[in-house]
């Protein structure tokens, strides 16, 4: 067809009638968004006039996927792995997960406790629909990652945040959580290795939480996708904690430690009772993760693991760095993160709020970073960084930040 009939057939088009109300359910206005899509977008307005932005605001590897899991994909795609999958996933990739979580938390998981999710946010959207309803409190830390409590919100329940203690190392106090605990607490929530901060819970964090529950029926939302990114010390999980292990809910997602942010896939282990109603919120929403996105999960997860020790040591190479350097600006002082790829400096000292800040480094610095309340309002007073970035953009920032806070 040739390009001038488009115009013609555009002028008979139907005039459409003006726009009635629009009249959303009132959970919508529980529902928030993310700062980083929103920011990412701002700072791509501004690439788009000619400015030149470093991108420290979404937490994505820099990294490109191993290519042997890439090319497992491809193979899949050719061996016809382009239909549906079962709900709770491809039999052989159900089966590797429960292979690895045994070998890594030392726990023997079957496969029928593993379902298949596409991402990490599904595992976090599921477990809450299926667990809280109006009635029903979620306590999840903040400053954390927004879907805790945005989804919390939506599902009806009430979202209770504990406070992460800067100085604590974005630990929580276990004696807080026992207090915040109540007959209406369904679910906690807990995120190690944490965005935004890069705290840790110790082994004694597991046992004292342990302890605060008791023998109450709480379950426990264990988000561990950061649980290959460790630093300092070692990964811990109530997973394997003998009285929190059939409350735990495991999840994590190949996005962060195989750099797959695009591939969408991700899992999560509970009960086998419990799997199943989670395998149903799939069949109810998606009916099942991409085909050969799994095939390339086995590859990930059986295969090489160098590519995920070269990140790892990079990112640590690269948050020695910038947290030294953060700290040498006048009126941040920032914490040395044990896990994940973030910096979370406290920026009180500099006189601005976080959202005064980052939107200051933006427009003025060409720095593209996020305030600490958009994580919550524990979060206030901070800014966090991505440092999945290369060690020359993180100089950029640095040197753009320093500039910024002389004038
Ligand atoms: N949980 C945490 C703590 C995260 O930081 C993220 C992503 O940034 C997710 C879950 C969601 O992961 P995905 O992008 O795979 O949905």
């Amino acid at each position: 067809m040739s390009t001038a009939t488009i115009p013609n057939q555009a002028a008979e088009t139907m005039k459409k009638p003006s726009l009635q109300p629009l009249r959303l359910a009132p959970r919508m206005s529980r529902l928030g968004g993310e700062a980083a899509f929103e920011t990412l977008a701002r700072a791509r307005a501004l690439e788009a006039k000619g400015r030149t932005i470093v991108h420290l605001e979404i937490g994505e590897p820099d990294f490109e996927t191993p290519a042997h899991v890439c090319e497992a994909a491809i193979g899949a795609i050719r061996d016809g792995y382009t239909h549906y999958s079962p709900s709770a996933g491809l039999a052989e990739l159900r089966a590797a997960v429960a292979q690895e979580i045994t070998r890594s938390h030392g726990v023997a998981v079957d496969p029928s406790e593993v379902v298949i999710v596409p991402g990490g946010k599904p595992s976090v959207f599921y477990a809450i629909m299926a667990l809280a309803a109006a009635g029903d409190e979620v306590i999840y830390p903040n400053p954390g990652y927004p879907a805790y409590e945005s989804v919390a919100g939506f599902s009806g329940a009430t979202p209770v945040p504990i406070q992460l203690r800067e100085e604590m190392d974005f630990r929580f106090d276990v004696n807080e959580l026992a207090d915040k605990i109540t007959d209406r607490t369904r679910l906690i929530i807990l995120n190690s290795p944490h965005n935004p901060t890069g705290g840790v819970l110790t082994q004694q964090d597991i046992n004292d939480i342990a302890t605060a529950i008791g023998d109450r029926n709480i379950m426990i939302l264990s988000d561990e996708i950061y649980g290959k990114l460790i630093f300092d010390g070692t990964h811990v999980s109530p997973f394997n904690h003998p009285a929190l292990h059939d409350r735990t809910i495991f999840m994590d997602a190949f996005s962060k430690a195989y750099a797959m942010t695009g591939w969408r896939l991700g899992y999560a282990v509970m009960r086998p009772d419990l799997a199943k109603h989670f395998s149903r919120l799939v069949t109810n929403t998606v009916s099942c993760s991409t085909s050969f996105s799994q095939i390339a999960g086995v590859q990930a997860l059986m295969g090489d693991q160098s590519q995920v020790e070269t990140m790892r040591s990079q990112f640590q190479r690269r948050r020695d760095y910038f947290i030294d350097a953060l700290n040498q600006i006048p009126g941040f002082s920032c914490r040395l993160p044990k896990g994940a790829f973030y910096a979370f400096p406290n920026i009180t000292a500099t006189g601005y709020t976080d959202k005064e800040l980052a939107e200051k480094l933006l427009d003025q610095a060409g720095v593209a970073c996020l305030p600490g309340t958009a994580f919550g309002e524990y979060g206030a007073g901070h800014l966090r960084f991505s440092i999945a970035n290369s060690m020359e953009n993180l100089e950029l920032a640095v040197e753009r930040i320093q500039g910024f806070v002389k004038k």
